[in-house]
């Protein structure tokens, strides 16, 4: 961890917790604060984050536990900031599109009305956010400790952008990745979190390990 947590900023956009995701996150981020006029956002890269690679069968207790633990350490790093927002990235050959975890069913709804016509975009619900009830919300269950994405503190997002090359990116990735975080924030602001509900864990994991998405969307 670094000082990021002494930083007022309102959000707190983390990178590389996968390690291999690192130089994607940095490209991002310079995309996102070079015009100096998001002065709310902080950035926290982590140092020595987890191997995005497959962990083997014998590995994946392992794998668990470290994840677990890092979630935890980027939880305190939140401080009282209100969005955390975890970037994170994955493969598609007809990228770049993304999708937009979150266990808040208004701003996954805010955040749909904001990208209606953006097939590029997914919504994937946590816990009660998920699938079923709301149209359009894909349902997922995620590694990360549940008093962090479903916080009283804060608002937890996860965004998994998906490109071409599944290394650092283009000036495009990180332009498509910097305008969606703009927009989680906007909505973010915008909106008042909703009551959670119990979980429903179901659908893929994630973050997982290495993702490709396919670019056959419905
Ligand atoms: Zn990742």
């Amino acid at each position: 961890m670094d000082r990021a947590g002494l930083d007022p900023a309102a959000t707190l956009l983390v990178i590389g917790v996968h390690q291999e995701e690192l130089s994607f996150g940095e490209g991002v981020a310079t995309a996102l604060l070079d015009p100096g006029d998001l002065p709310d956002v902080a950035v926290l890269r982590v140092p020595e984050g987890i191997s995005g690679r497959h962990p083997r069968p014998d590995q994946r207790f392992r794998y668990q536990v470290q994840h677990e633990a890092l979630y935890r350490q980027i939880r305190r790093a939140a401080g009282r900031r209100h969005l955390l927002i975890d970037l994170h990235r994955g493969t598609d050959d007809g990228g770049p599109c993304a999708d937009i975890i979150c266990g808040d069913g208004h701003l996954l709804a805010a955040l749909g009305r904001r990208r209606r016509d953006d097939s590029r975009v997914r919504l994937v619900g946590l816990g009660d956010a998920a699938g079923g009830r709301r149209s359009g919300v894909l349902a997922a269950h995620t590694v990360i400790p549940r008093d962090v994405w479903d916080s009283p503190d804060f608002l937890f997002v996860g965004l998994e952008v998906y490109i071409p090359s599944g290394n650092g990116g283009s000036a495009n990735d990180w332009a498509f990745a910097a305008d969606l975080i703009k927009d989680i924030i906007a909505a973010a602001q915008a909106g008042t979190p909703e009551h959670k509900s119990p979980t429903n864990d179901e659908g893929t994991p994630w973050p997982g390990p290495a993702r490709t998405r396919s670019t056959a969307r419905p």
